[in-house]
C-alpha cells in the first residue's frame, strides 16, 4: 500500500514527498530502486500462465515506472497514468488512444509546433480529418463539431502566444457529443491546473519541463479520466512505449520539488512580466497571470498559478533582426528551446504565419523562461538586451 493512500487528504506539496514511494516494498529506503531490466522470471509454468504476477515484461512496467505512473496518476487526480520517452511522446499516445480513421478531430490553433506536425504529417495521412479552431473559441466550438468529431485537442496557455481556453466550455460541448477532450497541460502542470478534475479526458505533461525540472531527461506523461483509460492503456502496450529507467527516476526526483519550484518560477515570472510592462520597447506581455493579459480572467478562475514561461512582444518600429540583437546581448539567459529547467531562457518568436485558423497580430516577440536565479540579474540581463537592440 502507498504511504498516500493512507493520507488522502493531505495537502498537495505533503502528498507530493509521498506519493509513489513504497519503502516498506524496498527494506525501508525512501526512493524506489532503478530498476534496469528487460526479462522477469517465474517459479513455475502454472504462475507464468496465469499472468496473476504482477510484473511479466519490463516493457509494461517494472517498479521505477510503477512508481512514477502511480504518482503522476494521484496527482491528477486520475483514472491511471503511462509515460512516454518525451513530451511528444505522450501527445502521440494520447492522440492515436483518441483517434481513428475517419474520425475528426478539432485542434487549437495555437497548438504546440509539433503536435501540429504530427496532425498533418501523421494522422492526417491514417484518415484522421483535422481541423483547427480559434483558441478562444469556448462555447462556440460546439458549431465546428461534425458527426464524426471524436476528440478536441486544446493547450492553455497556448505555445508562443498565450492564449487561454475556456476549457470548461469545451469540455461541456465535447462531452455533449460524446467527444474526448485531451489537453497539453505542460505549462500548469496538475499543480497550477486540475486538468482531470474539469472534465479534460486525456491530460499530457511535457515531464522534460517542470516534472524532470533540471534541463536532463526527456520524459512525457498521460493521465486519463476513468472513460479514457482503457483505450490509453491498450494503445500504450500496442505501441511498445518505454522509458528507460534512469530517466524515469530523474522524473520521480523532481516530481519531490515540484510545487516549490513552480512557486518561485511563478513570483519570479511575474515580477519580470510586470517589470516588462513598463518598458517603452515593449507593446504586450502575454502571460495570462497580468491583469492586462485577455486570459486573466479565465487563468484567475480556473488556475491556481502560473508557470515561469511568458512572452513579450516588441513595438512595431522593431525588426525581427533588432530582436535577435537583443537576444544576442543576454549572458546570463540561454539561447534554447525546452524550457521549464532551473535556468532562464530566451527565444525568438516568429509570429506572423504561425496559424492557419486565426491571424495573430504582433511583431517581434521573444518568448522567455525564467528560471530559479535572483531576479535582479534576470533583470540586468534583460536592461543588456534591451540596450543594444538599437545597435
Ligand atoms: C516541450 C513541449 C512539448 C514536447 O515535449 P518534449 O519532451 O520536448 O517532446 C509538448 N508540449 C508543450 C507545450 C511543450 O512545451
Amino acid at each position: 500500500m502507498s504511504s498516500s493512500e493512507k493520507t488522502p487528504a493531505k495537502g498537495l506539496a505533503t502528498r507530493l514527498a509521498h506519493m509513489g514511494r513504497y519503502p516498506k516494498e524496498f527494506h525501508g529506503f525512501v526512493n524506489p530502486p532503478v530498476v534496469h531490466a528487460s526479462t522477469v522470471l517465474f517459479p513455475d509454468t502454472k504462475t507464468m500462465l496465469s499472468g496473476a504476477q504482477t510484473y511479466h515484461y519490463a516493457r509494461r512496467g517494472n517498479p521505477t515506472t510503477n512508481a512514477l505512473e502511480d504518482a503522476v496518476a494521484e496527482l491528477e487526480g486520475a483514472h491511471g497514468a503511462h509515460l512516454a520517452p518525451s513530451g511528444l511522446g505522450a501527445v502521440s499516445l494520447a492522440l492515436l488512444s483518441a483517434v481513428s480513421s475517419g474520425d475528426h478531430l478539432l485542434v487549437t490553433d495555437s497548438v504546440y509546433g509539433p503536435t501540429r506536425n504530427l496532425a498533418e504529417k501523421m494522422l492526417k495521412r491514417m484518415g484522421v480529418e483535422v481541423d483547427y479552431y480559434d483558441p478562444t473559441i469556448g462555447a462556440g466550438i460546439a458549431e465546428l463539431f461534425k458527426p464524426n468529431t471524436r476528440a478536441v485537442m486544446t493547450e492553455a496557455p497556448g505555445s508562443l502566444t498565450f492564449e487561454m481556453q475556456d476549457l470548461p466550455a469545451i469540455v461541456e460541448a465535447a462531452h455533449a457529443r460524446d467527444a474526448l477532450v485531451v489537453m497539453d497541460n505542460t505549462w500548469a502542470t496538475p499543480v497550477y491546473f486540475d486538468a482531470i478534475g474539469h472534465g479534460v479526458d486525456l491530460s499530457v505533461q511535457a515531464g522534460t519541463k517542470y516534472l524532470v525540472g533540471h534541463s536532463d531527461a526527456m520524459l512525457g506523461t498521460v493521465a486519463a479520466s476513468e472513460r479514457a483509460w482503457e483505450r490509453l492503456d491498450e494503445t500504450y502496450g500496442a505501441l511498445g512505449m518505454h522509458v528507460a529507467p534512469d530517466d524515469v527516476y530523474l522524473g520521480l526526483r523532481g516530481l519531490r520539488t515540484l510545487k516549490v519550484r513552480l512557486e518561485r518560477h511563478m513570483e519570479s515570472g511575474l515580477e519580470i512580466a510586470r517589470w516588462l510592462e513598463g518598458r517603452p520597447e515593449v507593446s504586450r506581455v502575454r502571460h495570462p497571470g497580468l491583469e492586462s493579459d485577455p486570459g486573466h480572467a479565465l487563468w484567475a478562475r480556473d488556475f491556481t498559478g502560473a508557470s515561469g514561461l511568458f512572452a513579450f512582444d516588441f513595438t512595431d518600429d522593431v525588426t525581427f533582426e533588432q530582436s535577435c540583437a537583443f537576444l544576442d546581448a543576454l549572458e546570463l539567459f540561454g539561447l534554447g528551446y525546452s524550457w521549464g529547467g532551473f535556468e532562464s531562457l530566451a527565444i525568438p518568436v516568429r509570429l506572423k504565419g504561425a496559424r492557419t485558423a486565426t491571424p495573430v497580430p504582433g511583431n517581434a516577440s521573444i518568448r522567455l523562461h525564467i528560471g530559479l536565479e535572483d531576479t535582479a540579474d534576470i533583470r540586468a540581463d534583460l536592461e543588456a538586451g534591451f540596450a543594444a537592440l538599437r545597435g
